[in-house]
């Protein structure tokens, strides 16, 4: 290979059509982080990128380094999620795994953790028996946080370390007991809290074993799209505006 080819397991983010027959990639890779690239042809029915370059597409992938944009120069797919194309009750959430993910990691650093947990995020959301979705989402979000280094503080009362602490600020970045809170703090259940501590600290593939009443969930989703709005720069998600839209749980 030469200098300017390299080559990445990845996983892709974002995929639209450029001009004729190209198409524009966004990749997260096990090497080199967050890429965009063009596969150039690859709307062409015969072309050995068309393959690998769909949203939800594990694989691997050669590139070759350009000017401004990286070339797709070939691509071997491990794994194609096209369930999440053709179920509309999963499409909001595999979405949603893959836009946080996208918003949350960026930069040319190595990223094995990012890339491991979103493809154990499709993993278990295609499997044929998936966790709730939703639980799901509110644990990969927290996780993929706390990844990037941008976690809410839930180990107690940010201010005093008293483990008395339900109130929430999205603001301040945490839990507070009664005595530090201030005005903008919302409470939580003690079940809410203690759900959300194990949904970042266990596993994901145990998101399953957990219980998560209608409330405690609409809870959750509540204190993550307090803490989204507040700390991340994110814009709008078209995965939640489907999910809005379809009425399924946020
Ligand atoms: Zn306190």
């Amino acid at each position: 290979m030469s200098e300017r080819s390299y080559k990445s397991d990845a996983l892709v983010l974002y995929s639209r059509n450029l001009g004729e027959a190209d198409r524009l990639i966004t990749l997260l890779t096990w090497e080199k982080g967050k890429l965009t690239a063009v596969a150039r042809g690859a709307r062409k029915i015969k072309s050995k990128l068309a393959a690998g370059v769909d949203l939800f597409t594990y694989g691997h992938y050669q590139f070759h380094r350009g000017r401004s944009l990286d070339l797709l120069t070939g691509q071997q797919v491990r794994e194609h999620f096209a369930i999440f194309r053709d179920d509309v009750g999963l499409y909001p959430y595999a979405l949603f795994l893959t836009e946080i993910t996208d918003r949350l990691i960026s930069g040319e650093e190595p990223s094995p953790a990012p890339c491991a947990l979103l493809l154990e995020g499709w993993r278990l959301l295609s499997s044929t028996d998936p966790p709730d979705p939703a639980l799901l989402c509110r644990a990969f979000e927290l996780k993929m946080m706390d990844l990037a280094g941008f976690c809410p503080y839930l180990q107690g009362c940010l201010q005093c370390g008293s483990p008395e602490a339900l109130l929430f600020s999205a603001r301040r970045g945490g839990l507070f007991c009664p005595r530090c809170a201030e005005s903008d703090a919302f409470r939580l259940s003690a079940g809410t809290v203690a759900l959300a501590r194990r949904l970042l600290e266990a596993p994901l593939d145990r998101v399953k074993l957990l219980r998560c009443s209608a409330p405690q969930g609409r809870e959750l989703a509540g204190m993550a799209a307090a803490f989204r709005r507040y700390h991340l720069d994110i814009g709008k998600l078209r995965s939640l505006q489907l999910i809005k839209s379809m009425n399924l749980a946020p």
